[in-house]
């Protein structure tokens, strides 16, 4: 009980540093919430936990031990308990769903606010408290099978349920905008809708105009103010929305589906066809062996990488 009890306290602590008008208690608030997540999570790595076995499931080491009778049992060891790491590859195996994408995010967010944002503001913070709120009403209704609004208590419920309304109803107005405007391919659209302000982090980002071409139009940020053009925000936004895919084409293997431009600085999107920042399309089939042109090879479009190395040679 005292494990949920601190979960719960460490939420509603984070959200009267929310309240507070004093801007110091921000990064206060995004730890507080955050650390409240993750004791919602080990409460339930404990109710799961085998009976005598000193809450095995949330202690880092787990050592295989023999009772009386013969038999082996996993107790756990020390007092290091899991981290956010561990949480996700217990939860995996034992069927528990979370929304990691959206967990990472909050944790990215209490990271970066700490360390990185040189803007901080009250409402730059609803985006993690939106996120946040979602996160743990599923996981208290799913898999701790409790009323949320009852376990979280009425005024903590209220301002996580303001929060997320509010949030969502500004997040939609932009992603509305944003969809009236050209993008050179729908992926852009995306990364563009995934993109968070590089100056305080929030997720609210208005274009200036619509229903022009994208490229054309300034950003600002609703929290900061922040203004952007289109060529600022490009390359983070579609690093960040193919980092995983990117990721994978190196530890699975398989082409990555971005890589530099042949005509400009920008990121080409291979599969897209297109460059995200001067929209120009590659020739993807060699014109002298018409092989595929691997992504790492378009720099020598509209020849392979071999074909370009052995015409190099003749000159
Ligand atoms: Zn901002
Ligand atoms: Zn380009
Ligand atoms: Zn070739």
């Amino acid at each position: 009980m005292s494990i949920l009890k601190n979960a719960i306290d460490s939420i509603a602590i984070g959200l009267e540093d929310y309240q507070s008008s004093d801007g110091r208690r921000i990064a206060s608030s995004t730890r507080n919430i955050f650390a409240g997540i993750l004791l919602l999570f080990k409460h339930k790595l404990c109710e799961l936990s085998p009976p005598d076995s000193d809450e095995s499931l949330i202690k880092q080491r787990v050592l295989p031990e023999m009772d009386a009778t013969g038999a082996v049992n996993w107790i756990g060891k020390g007092k290091k308990t899991v981290d956010v790491h561990n949480i996700k590859e217990r939860f995996n195996s034992l069927g528990v769903a979370v929304d990691w994408n959206r967990l990472e995010r909050v944790n990215k967010y209490r990271n970066d606010i700490e360390h990185y944002y040189s803007t901080q503001n009250l409402q730059s913070v609803q985006r993690l408290i939106s996120d946040s709120f979602l996160i743990i009403r599923d996981f208290i209704s799913d898999h701790l099978n409790e009323d949320p609004k009852q376990l979280l208590g009425d005024d903590a419920w209220a301002i996580l349920i303001n929060v997320n309304e509010v949030y969502e109803k500004e997040k939609s107005a932009c992603v509305d905008a944003l969809e009236t405007l050209e993008f050179f391919s729908d992926e852009i659209l995306s990364s563009f809708e995934n993109y968070s302000c590089n100056e305080c982090g929030s997720g609210l980002i208005m274009p200036s105009k619509k229903n022009e071409e994208a490229i054309e139009v300034e950003y600002v940020c609703k929290s900061c103010g922040n203004n952007l053009p289109y060529e600022d925000i490009i390359g983070d936004a579609v690093s960040e929305y193919f980092s995983h895919e990117v990721y994978l084409s190196h530890t699975d293997g398989g082409d990555s589906p971005i890589t530099a431009c042949p005509e400009c600085e920008g990121i080409y999107l291979y599969s897209e066809k297109i460059c995200s920042s001067c929209g120009h399309t590659a020739e993807h089939e060699c014109q002298r062996c018409g092989s595929t042109i691997l992504p790492e090879e378009l720099y020598a479009e509209p020849f392979c990488g071999y074909c370009e190395h052995v015409m190099s040679k003749d000159d």
